[in-house]
């Protein structure tokens, strides 16, 4: 067991870096988990390659950006560019990262937490819950399949290679269209198989038009629709692999049916299983939400469940603090005179910097 922390930050997005930094200039001992390879992992995830970013300020605020290392240039660089700078500031900064380390959960109580992860315990005094808006959805049956929330890291890895896609939505549209792209300019004759276990898929017109751009210029793509992944074979050389059968099965009486499908080596099926949003982990932490009801919020749905937070983002547990797109687009704030309303929080880079900020001040001030 190491000693105790001041603090633990869970995700390395702008609103985690940000908190780093602060942490440092406080010379508080700190350490920020990151379960991806790289900081800024959500939005390696998340953005289209080139994909310019904009140093964004909604309009109702009037601080500066606060702190300048996460500020996007001016300039509106491309994403690459933007990862580029947070990669010279965890190093120039030799900022506390563990990367490929998931935070599970927080056992304990203020001030003595432990929070544990997929590789160890940390036990800490304050913990800001950083981790983005994009949770993926878990579908643990994929088992060695590569699941993504919206791109893929390297689709040159795919060249050569009939790959299986699932999913109906714009994250599988767009992996789709790009694995086509790169297949088909290597002038590689293997397929994309597009599958969904629906008959209809639910894409944007500008996805639409990309995919469809891409099928006229002759990219390899099979669409498979209403088919359903099974799992679990292995076959004679030790290779798991996914079955999936078209549900338009004839049943043959007595129990028997007959199945018409496909097997793919898992290491080629790539799941664009979508994400949710942080409510379902707020819960398992025992984070206090409020459900919208009638007029109560504005932004939120009815039925929607609402995080519950101080002016300085701590929840109703003591040193739990939440951030950035995990509290987006909107939260409950307990006002200093005991009022509890929706308060709108854009989802920006800004906002997220602006409120590991608020919490750092609360931290230092304590
Ligand atoms: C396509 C797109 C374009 C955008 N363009 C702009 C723009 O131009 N300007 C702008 O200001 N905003 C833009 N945004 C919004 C902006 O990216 C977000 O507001 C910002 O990234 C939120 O920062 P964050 O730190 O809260 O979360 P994130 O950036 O989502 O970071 C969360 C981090 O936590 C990690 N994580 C998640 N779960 C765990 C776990 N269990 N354990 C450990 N680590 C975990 C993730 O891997 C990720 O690295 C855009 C968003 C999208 C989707």
């Amino acid at each position: 067991m190491t000693a105790k922390l001041d603090l633990v930050i869970v995700g390395s997005g702008p609103g985690g870096m940000a908190a780093g930094i602060l942490a440092k200039q406080q010379n508080l001992s700190y350490i920020i988990l990151e379960k991806g390879h790289n900081p800024m992992q959500g939005i390696i995830d998340t953005y289209p390659k080139g994909k310019k970013v904009y140093p964004t300020i909604p309009k109702r605020y009037t601080q500066p950006f606060p702190v300048d290392e996460i500020r996007p240039p001016d300039e509106r660089v491309p994403v690459e560019a933007y990862i580029d700078q947070a990669k010279n500031i965890v190093d120039s900064l030799d900022l506390k990262i563990n990367f490929n380390e998931e935070f599970k959960t927080i056992e304990g109580n203020h001030p003595d937490y432990m929070v544990k992860t997929d590789k160890g315990s940390y036990l800490t005094r304050a913990i800001i819950l950083a981790f983005g808006s994009n949770i993926p959805n878990d579908l643990g049956i994929y088992g060695e399949a590569k699941t993504v929330a919206r791109n893929i890291e390297n689709p040159e890895d795919y060249i050569g290679i009939n790959v299986l896609v699932i999913g109906g939505g714009n994250a599988a549209a767009d992996v789709v269209a790009s694995l086509s792209r790169i297949k088909r300019e290597a002038r590689d004759a293997s397929s994309v198989y597009w599958a969904h276990i629906k008959e209809k898929f639910e894409i944007n017109t500008d996805t639409a038009r990309d995919l469809g751009e891409e099928i006229l210029l002759g990219g390899q793509i099979k669409i498979l629709q209403r088919a359903v992944p099974k799992i679990g074979e292995v076959d004679t050389e030790g290779i798991d692999r996914l079955y999936i059968h078209q549900a338009s099965t004839a049943s043959m009486g007595n129990d028997l049916y007959l199945y018409q499908g496909m097997s793919f080596p898992m290491k080629n099926v790539i799941a664009c299983i979508g994400t949710h949003g942080p409510s379902a982990i707020f819960d398992a932490l025992h984070l206090q939400q409020i459900t919208c009801t009638g007029t109560i919020c504005k932004i939120a749905k009815e039925g929607e469940r609402l995080l519950m937070l101080s002016e300085h983002h701590e929840t109703n547990l003591k040193g739990i603090y939440a951030i950035g797109g995990a509290i987006s687009p909107s939260y409950m704030e307990i006002g200093s005179d005991g009022m509890i309303k929706e308060k709108k929080h854009s989802n920006l880079i800004y906002t997220a910097v602006l409120d590991a900020s608020t919490v750092l001040e609360n931290m230092g001030s304590e």
